[in-house]
């Protein structure tokens, strides 16, 4: 049987965490959350729509910042300079990737480090190598989070993961390797060049899937009883969905239903955890303003 890794309890207790430490400062400034998006349809607005909503019920303050369609570097870094400077704002989260030539990298780096709250500037993946983060992407926290509620080994056992992105892959290869109980995971992680990825998933006990190819792992590849946490998030058309189209994961679901030792579903698996850990992220970088006298 494959037990299925739902998020809505972890995303929930996330959440629960997040209500008190809110609820422990009553006369802190309300923690405010910017997420700069381009104006144009793209899968990063659903995202957003999904921010607000769990910012607005957990007394979070968000604010939309737009990029026009043809807004040039100079219009982004001036908005990113702005939301630094601005003491009311302690969360800057910016779509990535963006379109040339915009440079996300330079862009989230040019904000200090309390307000990266998705940790994937210079300054905080450059602490996560240290093992001294400010904020660590949340949906590598969100990832850890399901393993951890789950009771899915990780501390000494070999463990995969499989794409080496800034923002995702690799900020969960350095989490699940960190010197910390609980994680000091043998990690192996695997890319597109990866020559056999059967032999890079076999022996793990947890997989990690964070590539964006629709039903790319089945069970010509996953050992059989191996845990698989599927990040990944495309959409793919579907005429009988609301609007067309549907939320899928990397994970063949079918193929790896009774063959998998667990699993998370898509949607409804590492997408609530993420967004969970972002609000408490952005409590998060409230506090360490206020530590360092960078809040109003
Ligand atoms: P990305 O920048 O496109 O990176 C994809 C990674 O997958 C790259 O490292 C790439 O290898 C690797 N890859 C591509 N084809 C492969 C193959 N055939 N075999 C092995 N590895 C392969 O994407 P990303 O931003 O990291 O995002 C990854 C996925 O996570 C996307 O589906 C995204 O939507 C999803 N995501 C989900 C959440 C959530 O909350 N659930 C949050 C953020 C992102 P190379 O490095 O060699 O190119």
């Amino acid at each position: 049987m494959t037990v299925r890794l739902d998020g809505k309890p972890v995303a929930e207790a996330t959440d629960r965490r997040t209500r008190d430490a809110i609820r422990d400062r009553p006369g802190a400034p309300t923690p405010t959350l910017a997420s700069v998006h381009r104006d144009v349809d793209s899968p990063f607005r659903f995202y957003v729509r999904r921010q607000r909503s769990a910012a607005e019920s957990l007394g979070i303050a968000f604010r939309e910042v737009s990029l026009g369609p043809d807004d040039p570097p100079a219009a982004l870094r001036d908005r990113m300079r702005s939301l630094d400077d601005d003491p009311s704002v302690h969360a800057v989260l910016l779509e990535h990737p963006l379109p040339d030539p915009l440079d996300f990298f330079a862009a989230i780096s040019s904000v200090r480090p309390e307000k990266d709250v998705d940790g994937v500037g210079a300054a905080n993946l450059g602490r996560l190598v240290a093992q001294r983060p400010t904020h660590i992407p949340a949906v590598a926290r969100a990832a850890v989070a399901i393993a951890q509620h789950y009771r899915l080994p990780i501390e000494g056992v070999p463990v995969t993961v499989v794409g080496r992105s800034e923002t995702v892959g690799l900020p969960l290869a350095l989490c699940l390797a960190a010197r910390r109980t609980g994680m000091n995971a043998t990690v192996t992680l695997a890319h597109s060049r990866t020559t056999d990825l059967a032999r890079a998933l076999a022996g793990a006990t947890t997989i990690f899937s964070c590539v964006g190819r629709p039903g790319f792992l089945d069970r010509s590849v996953v050992p059989e009883g191996a845990a698989v946490i599927d990040v990944g998030l495309s959409s793919v058309p579907d005429p009988a969905a609301r609007g067309g189209s549907r939320a899928v994961g990397d994970a063949d679901a079918v193929s790896l239903d009774g063959w998998a030792g667990a699993l998370t579903p898509v949607p409804g698996g590492v997408g609530p955890v993420t967004v969970a850990e972002l609000m408490s992220a952005t409590v998060r970088a409230r506090d360490l303003q206020a530590a360092t006298g960078g809040s109003s």
